[in-house]
């Protein structure tokens, strides 16, 4: 899917930009698409929902308490040495 950095046909800002799923014709950007009317009920599958809906972040890494304590050493002594 490519985005383009184009004029929103709804409220005229130069932001990126997605073809309408509902109307071809027109780019639309992500806040119009988000706060169009028929994003819930009529427009299935809108231009922006997926990066909207389900935003794909990365799980965060969690240090077990033996790698904190590591970590801690290594940088003790990394002051010490200094
Ligand atoms: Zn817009």
């Amino acid at each position: 899917m490519t985005i383009y950095w184009e004029r929103c046909d709804l409220c005229g800002q130069y932001r990126p930009v997605k073809k309408c799923s509902l109307i071809p014709e027109i780019s639309i950007d992500v806040h119009c698409c988000v706060a169009c009317p028929y994003w819930m009920n009529k427009c299935t599958v809108p231009a922006w929902r997926i990066e909207t809906r389900s935003p794909q972040t990365p799980p965060r890494r969690s240090l077990s308490s033996e790698d904190k304590e590591k970590l801690l050493k290594e940088l003790t002594s990394l002051l010490r040495s200094s």
